[in-house]
């Protein structure tokens, strides 16, 4: 995609031409650390023990460089550096934005580019974190979606984005007072759910005490509605839920996100009744794109608030301003609408904020995200749609 605005290269150790033998340690587990120690001739007794190290190394204190790790002995780390490196993704571009929002173009071991974004506030710093390559979904109003699903991302390059935006901020060693990315939002490009293994992995070294430590409460995972994992998302990983709601009628919602021919508006709203972890303390959140003349009406609004209320949802609304990309069908509802349409949520006892639109003077908006790994025309954007939701049928 076309860059704009500043630049703001970030330095960090490249993984290029890797030798084959020598392999990321990033985003395995503890378990197969410890079998990689192993197979690399470090006594199975002293396994254990180097896996709590070097954790630690990697994860509290973002060492890449195992010389650095100074209570390992000599001899192990040289054993160490030969087969095996502590990765971060290859940064493309970085660039700034007026509001402060970053933006990294990242790139794989295999050359696929994809995109991360930071939104600082006040009170909190927000990681907005892709789980895949382009999406399968395609939904009508994301620009994500006009992208084929080149691949998932792998557990090192979901904890790669955290690590390099912990270097970047200067955030190490890991203190869980201060911090400036305090929440993480599975919101950048793909479905998480779609990849579910990686993330449910990734999520996991996240919140590892002995790690990064951040806590299930500031991570949130969105999805689009894959039902069927909903529930087992809520157990196995546990964090906050988002749900892309966007439409209360079927007509509509069928046609903005096509999933829905697949799983219906009612079936997702009871997925989101029996999500395990959501009480009055920790939402759900009903992320709600304002579409001019397409969902935003009043009826819309009351609509919204009669089906959280017969499924007894500990919901709130999320009302996300339509973020426009080279080529989309739809525009942003208007001002007033927006808050009408929130007004008529909040009197209902209801939490309906309007998301203000952060990072769009360089694409880093919700919605926005796209990466040259397949660079495709508006005709064949339109040509694709239609052939997905033909086998989505
Ligand atoms: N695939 C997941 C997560 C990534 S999208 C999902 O769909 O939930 C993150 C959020 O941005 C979703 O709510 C998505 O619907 C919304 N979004 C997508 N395109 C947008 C656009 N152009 N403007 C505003 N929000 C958009
Ligand atoms: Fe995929 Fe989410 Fe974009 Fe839909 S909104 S196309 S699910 S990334």
């Amino acid at each position: 995609m076309e860059m704009t605005g500043p630049f703001d290269l970030v330095v960090v150790p490249r993984v290029q031409a890797l030798p084959a033998i020598r392999r990321d340690l990033l985003g395995l587990d503890r378990l197969e650390l410890r079998q990689a120690l192993i197979d690399v001739g470090i006594p199975e007794k002293q396994a254990k023990m180097r896996v709590t190290q070097i954790w630690q190394w990697i994860y509290h204190r973002g060492v890449t460089d195992f010389q650095l790790m100074l209570n390992i002995a000599k001899d192990v780390r040289l054993t160490l550096s030969e087969h095996f490196i502590i990765g971060r993704p290859e940064v493309v571009t970085a660039q700034i934005s007026e509001d402060g929002t970053r933006k990294w173009l990242l790139r794989t071991v295999d050359g696929n580019d994809y995109e991360m974004v930071f939104i600082p506030d006040a009170d909190r710093g927000t990681l907005c974190v892709s789980s895949q390559i382009g999406c399968t979904l395609a939904c009508r109003f994301c620009y994500t979606g006009t992208m084929k699903l080149v691949r998932n991302l792998t557990p090192d390059e979901i904890v790669g984005q955290i690590m390099l935006a912990r270097d970047a901020l200067g955030e190490w060693p890991s203190a869980t007072e201060g911090r400036l990315l305090t929440n993480i939002v599975m919101m950048g490009m793909g479905e998480p759910l779609y990849n579910f293994d990686n993330v449910k992995k990734a999520l996991h070294i996240l919140m590892d005490e002995e790690g990064i430590q951040m806590s299930r409460r500031r991570i949130t995972l969105s999805t689009s509605g894959v039902v069927p994992l909903m529930t087992k998302a809520g157990y196995e990983i546990g964090v906050n839920l988002a749900v892309s709601l966007h439409a209360v009628r079927k007509d509509i919602r069928d046609e903005i996100v096509p999933l829905n021919k697949k799983y219906g508006i009612e079936e997702l709203l009871q997925a989101c009744a029996d999500y395990p972890t959501a009480n009055n303390a920790r939402r759900i959140t009903f992320e709600y794109v304002m579409l001019k003349n397409k969902n935003d009406s009043d009826a819309d609004a009351h609509e919204l608030v009669r089906l959280i209320k017969k499924y007894k949802i500990p919901g709130k609304v999320n009302l996300i301003p339509f973020n426009p990309w080279p080529g989309s069908a739809y525009e942003c509802s208007d001002w007033g609408r927006i808050e009408t349409f929130s007004d008529i949520i909040f009197q209902s006892g209801i939490s309906a904020p309007i998301r203000t639109p952060r990072g769009r003077d360089i694409m880093a908006a919700c919605g926005q995200l796209k990466s040259a790994s397949e660079k495709i025309s508006v005709a064949e954007i339109a040509r694709r749609q239609a052939a997905k939701e033909a086998v989505q049928l």
